[in-house]
């Protein structure tokens, strides 16, 4: 009963509404990946005329769809390091009627204070939304810093699994809700049943899946850090993060992603990717197996040279989504592929 037609509702596609609502006290509503996620939630609040203001460390399908879709269509985006307070403020306009930050980051793990955020949004008479992939409500609830609206990848932690691609927007405004609801049947781009299932059903071990990947990161981070052969790490939970405070402040643990750099470079970086053998080669995140990614030429691959460096994506910068294997199985496999 009231289901007519899988595209406007579909009774396992509503259960994992209800499910992902319930965990942040909010109302969610699903998408057939992660970039439909992002693109229902720019044509549910956004028109011809309007201006996006967005981190500069996204995922490279969020500046592609920004850029080359949504520009087409009257609506104007600008990227912009919001984790400096006063570039942030500054570079908000008047038109400026959604704020998009990523924190952390994928793939630099840059963090944007999210109350801070918050404020400048609300300010200006914007909307605040975090794209919170890359820890989920089991380690960061962007609604109690102020945020409104909230979105995910379902694809990586939230199904966990590998085996989905899937996205939601969450939100408690009822006007956002509704253009969400209304944009999710116009344009059919609803999540599949199947897929909501799956979805669902990762969605029942993602604390302890959550809990795991921090704790196996943590010990991967600080292996690599003191490796000889390792120039940079980039993660939320060790004492060299930059941003070590706002982590402490804004997330329950460090999460499942880091990011390095070699002493080697980029010739160093692909030795690596073509010496590991647990670790696989591939663009997704957020899975039980261990992932390995060359951001420059992988996700990020749609923003130009120029512009990814300044963002600090460099090209030697190695990408690793902590799994849930052993620690010591990661770590030894990273060790026979540095030393090969
Ligand atoms: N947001 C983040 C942080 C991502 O990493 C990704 C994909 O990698 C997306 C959104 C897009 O999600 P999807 O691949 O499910 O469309």
């Amino acid at each position: 009963k009231g289901f007519t037609y899988t595209r406007s509702g579909n009774p396992t596609v509503a259960a994992l509404e209800r499910q992902l609502g319930a965990l942040e006290d909010a109302t969610a509503v699903s998408f057939c990946t992660g970039m439909a996620a992002i693109s229902a939630l720019c044509l549910a609040v956004l028109k011809a005329g309007d201006h996006v203001l967005c981190s500069d460390v996204v995922y490279g399908g969020t500046v592609r769809v920004l850029r080359e879709v949504f520009e087409r269509f009257g609506v104007t985006a600008s990227f912009v390091d919001t984790a400096n307070p006063s570039l942030f403020r500054d570079a908000i306009r008047p038109e400026t009627k959604l704020v998009l930050i990523e924190t952390p980051a994928n793939p630099t793990l840059k963090l944007t204070d999210i109350a801070a955020a918050a404020s400048a949004a609300h300010d200006a008479g914007a909307w605040l939304a975090v794209d919170n992939t890359f820890l989920t409500a089991a380690a960061q609830q962007p609604f109690s810093f102020g945020a409104d609206i909230v979105v995910y990848s379902t694809t990586k932690y939230i199904e966990g699994h590998n085996t989905t691609v899937g996205g939601a927007v969450l939100a408690r405004d009822e006007t956002i809700l509704e253009q969400l609801r209304f944009v999710q049947n116009a344009i059919g781009i609803s999540q599949s049943p199947f897929d909501a299932w799956l979805t669902s059903r990762g969605l029942k071990t993602l604390p302890s899946r959550m809990e795991r990947h921090a704790d196996t990161a943590n010990k991967v981070a600080r292996y690599l850090e003191s490796h000889p052969k390792v120039a940079q790490v980039h993660y939320p939970g060790l004492d060299s993060f930059p941003q070590q405070d706002l982590a402490k402040r804004q997330q329950q643990n460090g999460g499942g992603m880091l990011a390095f750099e070699l002493v080697g470079g980029v010739e160093a970086g692909i030795n690596l990717m073509n010496k590991v053998k647990l670790c696989a080669l591939a663009e997704n995140l957020g899975a039980v197996e261990t992932l390995i990614t060359h951001p420059a030429s992988m996700t990020h691959g749609p923003i130009p040279a120029e512009e990814r460096r300044a963002a600090g994506i460099t090209d030697g910068l190695v990408r690793l989504s902590v799994g849930l294997e052993r620690p010591e199985d990661i770590i030894q496999d990273l060790e026979h592929a540095l030393s090969a």
